[in-house]
């Protein structure tokens, strides 16, 4: 039984300002995601503000929007089975340091705040994120 979901990716500034762009995207494309929707942007402060509300209570809030916002990203609707997990698995961990092997933020994050991509955490959440960026 297949369970076709769509989940929200970013390319973070640090990965763009360094040209992995391509690279990542062929990540995505090797582990069998279908890159539906994608557009380069560069999202000001208060828009990462309402992004990251989630995290509104955490220590590295402000310097997280601040870094969210202080270049182009780009937002990308991926498709595949279980897509949410998947690409969970596909990113890795939080911090690099301890991504798996084999991992986008394994291989090109840099820290724990400069670390590449971010993924949608639960299917509820994919929705939210998803509308957040591409509503029709
Ligand atoms: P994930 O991106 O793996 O879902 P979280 O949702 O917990 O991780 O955190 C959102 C983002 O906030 C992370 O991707 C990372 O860029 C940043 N972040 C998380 N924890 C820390 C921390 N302890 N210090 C600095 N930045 C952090
Ligand atoms: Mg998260």
């Amino acid at each position: 039984m297949s369970n076709l979901e769509e989940t929200l990716s970013i390319i973070k500034p640090d990965a763009i300002e360094r040209n992995l762009q391509d690279q990542i995207k062929s990540e995505f494309n090797k582990n069998g995601f279908k890159i539906l929707e994608e557009k380069k942007i560069h999202i000001s402060k208060g828009e990462a503000e309402k992004f990251y509300k989630v995290h509104e209570s955490k220590p590295f809030y402000n310097d997280l929007c601040s870094y969210l916002s202080s270049g182009p990203i780009v937002v990308m609707k991926l498709q595949r089975d279980n897509a949410v997990l998947e690409n969970r698995k596909l990113m890795g961990a939080t911090d690099p340091r301890v991504a798996e092997e084999g991992t986008i933020r394994k291989k090109y994050g840099i820290s724990i705040d400069k670390n590449s991509v971010h993924g949608s955490d639960s299917i509820e959440n994919a929705k939210i994120e998803l509308e957040f960026f591409f509503k029709d």
